[in-house]
């Protein structure tokens, strides 16, 4: 037995798209459960299985995906729309990042029934990228060029027929400038620039800081989503009261990721400890053994870390 107390981070876990997401997916999946009498239920378990799909992992966590495979969710490669069919894929649940409107009609078109689980500000991001666009501003988005998010919304730009930029830092933005806004003339047409939810606001402000100074019509919007930064708010407070730190979170969680760095950053800057304890695991068996002499852990855990795995670490610890 550990004499490690614990404290969690304020804010920690799901954020409210993820959970939204997650719990619209169980649902469906039950409803298709019920759909089936009561007798067929145990011979059908895997005719079930088959039959609610989210397009693309539906979370950027291992074990939660492999939990929700158990429960009878399936899952459709995210680029692989081609292959779906209404026969193998009647039921399918669009993730928290959204689709491009194209990817939406084709499901239709080829009969599944489509279950929107776009989370409501990635949504009010895709409607305003076509709203400007429909007046004719052209749109440059501040993001992963590769993440469903910003392919979402590019989706939503490019189907007003305007032209839709995606920068991933300050350089890029310099780079765009030079490429496409070289004169008097494209300078002064009217731009707008939209962030990923979960962009750096550091870096946003940056990027805008240079667009600002030569497009002299742009329009800067404000859409970062303010629970990775109440994440961040949280864990450096932690910091400061803790002996070591553990994140939870899947390793291809790129704000996890982010939360592990900046917990580094936070720890090392202490001058009362002689070491920085802090560690990025996925579950809790994976918690280093020195972790459990030291006085106090704080635990923090990324928007697409389920509350089953971060009640485990801190069960480790009692
Ligand atoms: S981080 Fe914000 S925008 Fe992204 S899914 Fe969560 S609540 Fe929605």
């Amino acid at each position: 037995m550990s004499h490690t107390k614990v404290i969690r981070s304020d804010v920690l876990g799901y954020c409210m798209g993820v959970r939204r997401a997650v719990n619209t997916a169980l649902k469906a999946v039950e409803d298709a459960s019920s759909d089936l009498k009561i007798t067929d239920k145990l011979d059908t378990y895997s005719e079930r299985h088959e039959k609610v799909k989210t397009l693309g992992p539906l979370i950027h966590n291992r074990i939660a995906l492999e939990q929700l495979k158990r429960r009878g969710l399936g899952q459709i490669e995210a680029n692989d729309i081609d292959s779906v069919s209404v026969e193998k894929d009647p039921i399918v649940i669009l993730r928290a990042h959204g689709v491009p409107p194209v990817t939406k009609r084709i499901l239709k078109e080829k009969g599944c029934k489509v279950i929107d689980a776009t989370c409501p500000r990635v949504l009010s991001s895709q409607k305003r990228a076509a709203s400007y666009a429909a007046k004719g501003f052209s749109v440059i988005l501040a993001g992963d060029k590769n993440h469903g998010e910003i392919i979402s919304i590019s989706g939503y730009a490019e189907e007003q027929g305007q032209p839709c930029y995606v920068i991933e830092n300050k350089n890029d933005a310099e780079l765009l400038l030079q490429k496409h806004f070289s004169d008097e003339n494209t300078r002064k047409q009217p731009v707008v620039l939209i962030a990923q939810t979960t962009f750096s606001p550091e870096e946003y402000e940056a990027i805008s800081a240079v667009l600002r100074v030569a497009l002299s019509h742009i329009k800067i919007l404000n859409t970062i989503c303010s629970a990775t930064y109440e994440r961040q708010q949280a864990l450096e407070d932690l910091c400061r009261k803790v002996d070591g730190i553990v994140v939870i979170g899947g390793k291809n969680s790129a704000n996890t990721r982010r939360l592990y760095i900046n917990a580094k950053r936070w720890m090392s800057e202490r001058t009362d400890i002689l070491q920085d304890f802090v560690v990025h695991i996925e579950q809790a068996s994976e918690i280093p053994e020195k972790f459990f002499s030291l006085k106090t852990v704080g635990i923090t855990a990324g928007a697409s870390t389920p509350d089953e795995l971060i009640d485990e670490v801190e069960k480790a610890f009692n």
